[in-house]
């Protein structure tokens, strides 16, 4: 019997595994996660969250305590001009990302697949599967033990604020600096009227992001108690290779986020479903060329988008702002 191991148990390990039975029930399927339990964890807790969703994600509607807001109306700051944009319905969430990531694990066990938490992988070598799937996120695991790991990323950091002034349930803003960086307010629970600030850079260009957020708060006349603090890497644009002989590389590891509409969530869910039905179909080759084929089109516009900022912020960073306007009159709608 086909043996497949997947290294991290969140959305692009979790529905990877989910393609797979849904397409192959024989296949035996294990998810291990390093930490206790699935979802509710600080990795689970990414105060981001927020989602645009293409036709392909009519498979994976979060549930209803799986969201908590859906955002019908997005306000986008480019220097002095406001842009403002409506969602269609049904196409962008606040997700409750925690209660999601459950949401997918209780779907992977109903079908068969085996969930070991508090289960780290060090190694490719402590697995003796078929396939492995390395779904661990930025920067993944196996690609770090091979020295693969080259691929453009970007920072984040951001504050989770209760109780705030600034709390609006359907509505995100973004505000992007001539820096090539942005910053935003989402809303999150309603219940205790929080919201998501953060601040992101497509590359490191070592600011304190720490300060940079304090003033922006201070500068937006931001009120609330910060209750959750965090950042971390984000993979900007495809991450080459998506395959290494057995192994698979699906989510932050291989499709990435494209900053400007955020979709790292997206990305990761679609990046797992297309790994997945490959290995069903014992077609594991198709895999990168699948891969390409949803993401180069927005990958070759990022990859000049961002080469071309990188020379304009360096010159005046107001043209990276222009750059931004075209591109938002080009019909890119931004969630994180
Ligand atoms: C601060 C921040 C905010 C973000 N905000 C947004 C947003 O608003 N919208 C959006 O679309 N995207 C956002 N993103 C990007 C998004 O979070 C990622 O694209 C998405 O989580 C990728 O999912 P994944 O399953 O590939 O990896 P991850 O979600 O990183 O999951 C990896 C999993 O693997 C586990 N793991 C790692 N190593 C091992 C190991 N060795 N053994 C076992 N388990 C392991 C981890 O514990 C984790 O559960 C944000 C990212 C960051 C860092």
């Amino acid at each position: 019997m086909t043996k497949v191991d997947i290294i991290g148990g969140s959305l692009s390990g979790l529905s990877t595994a989910i393609s797979i039975k849904e397409h192959n029930r024989s296949i035996n399927v294990v998810v291990y996660e390093k930490h206790k339990k699935i979802g509710y964890n600080h990795e689970g807790r990414r105060c981001g969250e927020a989602h645009t969703i293409e036709k392909e994600w009519s498979k994976w509607i979060p549930e209803k305590n799986s969201y908590y807001n859906e955002i019908k109306t997005g306000l986008v700051y480019l220097g002095e001009k406001k842009y403002k944009y409506t969602t269609k319905p049904g196409t962008a969430y606040i997700l409750n990302r925690q209660e999601f990531i459950c949401q997918l694990a209780r779907k992977a066990e109903k079908l068969g697949v085996i969930i070991q938490t508090n289960h780290k992988i060090k190694s490719k070598n402590d697995l003796e599967s078929d396939y492995i799937i390395d779904a661990s996120g930025c920067p993944s695991t196996i690609k770090r033990e091979l020295n693969l790991n080259k691929g453009l990323k970007g920072v984040t950091y951001q504050h989770t604020i209760e109780d705030s002034n600034c709390f609006i349930s359907d509505t995100i803003k973004i505000y992007y600096i001539g820096e090539f960086g942005y910053y935003w307010i989402f809303p999150r629970n309603p219940e205790k009227k929080e919201v998501n600030v953060g601040i992101g850079f497509v590359k490191n260009f070592g600011y304190s992001l720490k300060n940079l957020l304090e003033e922006f708060e201070k500068k937006q006349k931001i009120t609330g108690k910060i209750n959750y603090v965090t950042g971390g890497l984000l993979p900007i644009g495809l991450q080459r290779p998506f395959k290494y002989k057995n192994i698979l590389f699906v989510g932050d590891a291989s499709a990435g986020t494209f900053p400007p509409t955020g979709q790292g969530i997206y990305r990761a869910l679609l990046s797992g479903d297309a790994a997945g039905k490959c290995i069903a179909h014992n077609q594991v080759n198709r895999y990168p060329y699948m891969l390409n084929k949803m993401f180069i089109k927005w990958d070759v516009i990022l990859k000049f988008f961002t080469s071309a900022n990188l020379v304009c912020r360096n010159i005046n960073p107001n043209l990276v702002i222009k750059n931004f306007e075209y591109l938002f009159k080009f019909g890119v709608r931004i969630s994180h």
